[in-house]
């Protein structure tokens, strides 16, 4: 490999790396999971597609680097790419400086279970490659250009003006990867107007008009918006209330629910991941069918409410584990929209081999794609933009 950029993505166990070459032409990658524990392990793809799997009994997030580093210093990388879940209202990637990282830390509170960890990488990076450029890209960051009306909530002035709350959005570098490809695939780069649905584990919608982002389904923190794996997504903010008069729920509790049992999994009572939930149904599991069914039209639902951002809807992308892979959640979803023209090509959509990418309208109405996206790509390109640029 010629030189290239680390892209680093840490969590509070866990840190998924990827050495991406220059050109976007060559990867490794892997996964450094359980750190902390006796099961800590680094399991991944050397140059050549050699399995690497390396057990490390207690390493930390330090340790764990320090053995990845070494082990991919023979590939010259010349930067390194950190994925920042918050951002605050920090506006495009940046060099990582004592400032950037204060602002990081000051976003914690809006994330808390994802910017301690970057934190833990990035001070870890700091002190093993003092000389190594570092930049943070920030999920937040492609969702700054939304207009106040759209990130501004109808609460009291001051909690805005004052404590900063506001919806910020997330799963930015998808949604602006898969909204730049589609409109070069349409023909008119960063032209007209794109609804690109991030579909995984967390999920997203997101409306892009010439290139910019002008309003997505999360919000002050990414339980906002759509169902999700877990996550339930929009509920009456009254339901805290409810909960804690009728069942003595403390915050800590509805929190827990809200983040980590809801969603498709609260709603089936089964499984979180809709490969599951698709076979249950086929096989009569009325609980598997309903999370699907409601999965399908709060995401169309959004889609339709987030449209009134753009003047006009050239087309619509699917991605991410679920919309990459689902014809049928894909086929579910447009039953409900309907209204906007849109046509799908059953046999196209259903014939699409998972994960490639391709059009599956049938030639009339806004467009509609499956394009997997490719946000370690899109880190990698955004950190070597602000090297250039230093
Ligand atoms: P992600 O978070 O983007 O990696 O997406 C993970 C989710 O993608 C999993 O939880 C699965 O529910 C979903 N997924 C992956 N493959 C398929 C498939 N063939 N059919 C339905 N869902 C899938």
């Amino acid at each position: 490999m010629s030189t290239s950029t680390l892209i680093i993505n840490c969590g509070s166990s866990s840190i998924k790396y990827a050495l991406i070459s220059d050109q976007l032409d060559t990867r490794i990658s892997g996964l450094a999971e359980n750190l902390g524990s006796e099961h800590a392990r680094i399991r991944g793809m050397t140059f050549g597609e050699q399995p690497l799997d390396l057990s490390l009994p207690y390493a930390d997030h330090e340790q764990a680097l320090e053995v990845l580093l070494q082990r991919l210093s023979q590939h010259q990388p010349t930067a390194i790419g950190h994925r920042v879940v918050h951002g605050g209202t920090l506006t495009k990637a940046e060099l990582l400086t004592p400032e950037i990282i204060q602002s990081i830390r000051q976003a914690t509170p809006l994330a808390p279970l994802h910017n301690p960890a970057h934190l833990i990488g990035i001070e870890a990076t700091m002190r093993l490659f003092p000389e190594l450029p570092q930049v943070a890209v920030f999920d937040t960051a492609f969702h700054q250009t939304m207009p106040a009306h759209a990130y501004r909530y109808a609460l009291p002035k001051f909690l805005f003006s004052e404590h900063n709350v506001r919806r910020y959005g997330f799963h930015g570098t998808s949604h602006a990867y898969v909204s730049e490809r589609a409109s070069q695939l349409a023909g008119a780069i960063k032209h007209g107007g794109w609804l690109t649905a991030h579909l995984g584990n967390g999920s997203s919608t997101c409306a892009v008009w010439n290139g910019k982002s002008v309003d997505t389904s999360m919000g002050l923190t990414p339980l906002e918006g759509i169902v999700m794996g877990t996550r339930s997504g929009d509920v009456d903010p009254s339901l805290h209330q409810f909960l804690a008069n009728n069942l003595g729920w403390s915050l800590e509790r509805i929190d827990k629910m809200l983040n980590s049992e809801s969603g498709l999994l609260g709603l089936s009572n089964l499984s979180n991941d809709m490969r599951t939930l698709v076979e249950a149904s086929e096989q009569g599991h009325a609980d598997a069918t309903l999370a699907i069914e409601v999965f399908a039209y709060r995401l169309a639902k959004s889609l339709a409410a987030i449209s009134c951002g753009l003047p006009q809807i050239h087309g619509l992308v699917f991605t991410g584990g679920i919309g990459e892979n689902s014809a049928y959640v894909r086929e579910k979803t447009m039953a409900y929209l309907p209204h906007f023209g849109f046509s799908l090509d059953l046999e196209q959509n259903k014939s699409l081999p998972r994960g490639t990418e391709g059009r599956i309208d049938q030639g009339k109405g806004p467009q509609i794609w499956v394009i997997p996206t490719d946000e370690e790509g899109r880190i990698a390109q955004e950190t070597q933009h602000v090297i250039r640029h230093l």
